[in-house]
């Protein structure tokens, strides 16, 4: 498969690029930032993604959307990053719509109308440390009824406190460490027992932490087979990772144009700085990079969309290199801005900030770059 974009796929990065440019630029994020806005984003914003007809990218035309797959979605979320747009489309309508998409017909048709319209927010309740653990989770999920009873806590989960539903990975057997005993549910925001602290995160947005005391749940809101989770976990954690690197490059992208921007406007010593040698090398190793791990994403993105089992490996080195670059970009960024690089009224630091929130976002290089490695026998 070619490594570049088909004629369908330009015209969608062309629309995209304009939409999310004119509608949500960095001062979108900015003024969100000054006010404090209580959902870290805007709901008449995702309601226009909808109109656009991005938030039916991941769900089929049997089910009323685009039926297009992870490289279309992968175009979107690169103009995210590269504009810092504050939006719920990676959790909500990749992440969430992939573990839907593993799930039954029922599930579908109760969220996905509410998903195309630009209604309804997914939170993805996973993580129960600080780092990405998703091998380690030990909530748990008891047999009640004709359902299930949920007990314990949930910590990192992005727009959790604005979202309508979340997806949330429990133990109906087995212990943490186990890939046996999974189960994924969807839980709805107004379930008793359930409550939410929200905490804003360096880059401004806003996640919760999320506890739930004996909450009630029917047989129907497990997605999937009871036990047999991992496969939708690893569906969701697919295109979170695969999403999440899509978007760190638009960050990357976007930190890289506006430094050299900068070296081509700002004058030292009689002379733009971009003239000088020393940092023309620095900015074309970092072109170089960005255009790597670009490739990587992009193959990674090619192998889900083929369901070819080398995806697996392929999403951890997109994020894997997603996050060292990005993390280069944005620190080259602030460097070579020079002082003002550390003051509030320059983007750069905005950069800055959303590469460290979405480099932890499902896995940091590290955590990738040493999953690469066990896979390969290390
Ligand atoms: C938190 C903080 C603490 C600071 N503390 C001190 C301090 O204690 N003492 C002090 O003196 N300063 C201090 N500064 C200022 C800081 O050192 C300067 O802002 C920095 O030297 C950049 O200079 P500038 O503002 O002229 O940047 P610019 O001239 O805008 O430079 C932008 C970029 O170009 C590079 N550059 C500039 N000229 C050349 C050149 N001729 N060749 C190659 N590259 C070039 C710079 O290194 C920088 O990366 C501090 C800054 C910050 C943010």
């Amino acid at each position: 498969m070619p490594m570049y974009l088909n004629e369908d796929q330009a015209m969608l990065q062309d629309s995209a690029r304009e939409f999310i440019a004119g509608e949500a630029p960095v001062s979108h994020l900015r003024a969100l930032r000054d006010e404090n806005c209580k959902d870290g984003f805007r709901h008449a914003l995702w309601k226009q993604f909808a109109e656009m007809g991005f938030t039916g990218i991941l769900i089929s035309e049997e089910d009323d959307g685009l039926g297009l797959g992870h490289v279309e979605a992968g175009i979107v979320l690169e103009e995210i990053g590269r504009n810092l747009t504050p939006s719920p489309f990676l959790t909500t309508s990749v992440a969430g719509v992939s573990a839907l998409n593993a799930g039954g017909k029922a599930l579908r048709e109760k969220y996905f109308p509410g998903i195309l319209s630009g209604d309804t927010v997914l939170g993805l309740a996973i993580e129960e440390r600080a780092k990405h653990r998703p091998d380690q989770i030990a909530m748990a999920a008891e047999r009640s009824g004709n359902g299930f009873k949920l007990n314990g806590k949930k910590t990192f989960v992005i727009h959790g406190a604005s979202a309508d539903a979340l997806i949330v990975a429990a133990r109906t057997a087995g212990s943490a460490g186990d890939s046996e005993g999974l189960t994924l549910f969807m839980v709805d925001k107004d379930a008793a027992g359930l409550s939410t602290e929200a905490t804003r995160l360096v880059d401004s947005s806003v996640a919760a932490a999320v506890t739930f005391d004996n909450v009630e749940v029917d047989a129907d809101a497990v997605i999937g087979e009871v036990d047999q989770g991992q496969d939708v976990l690893d569906a969701l954690l697919h295109a979170g990772r695969a999403g999440s690197a899509a978007e760190l490059v638009g960050v990357g992208s976007g930190a890289m144009d506006m430094t050299v921007d900068y070296l081509k406007q700002r004058k030292q010593f009689g002379k733009l700085i971009g003239e000088f040698q020393a940092l023309q090398h620095r900015t074309s190793h970092l072109y170089s990079e960005m255009e790597i791990a670009r490739a990587a994403v992009m193959k990674a993105q090619q192998l889900l969309d083929q369901g070819n089992e080398g995806a697996d490996v392929m999403v951890s080195v997109a994020k894997a290199k997603a996050g060292r670059t990005t993390g280069l970009a944005v620190r080259e960024g602030v460097q070579m801005h020079g002082g003002i690089g550390m003051t509030d009224e320059y983007d750069i630091g905005f950069y800055m900030k959303r590469d460290r929130a979405l480099n932890e976002f499902m896995g940091d290089a590290n955590y990738h770059a040493n999953r690469v490695a066990r896979m390969h026998g290390y």
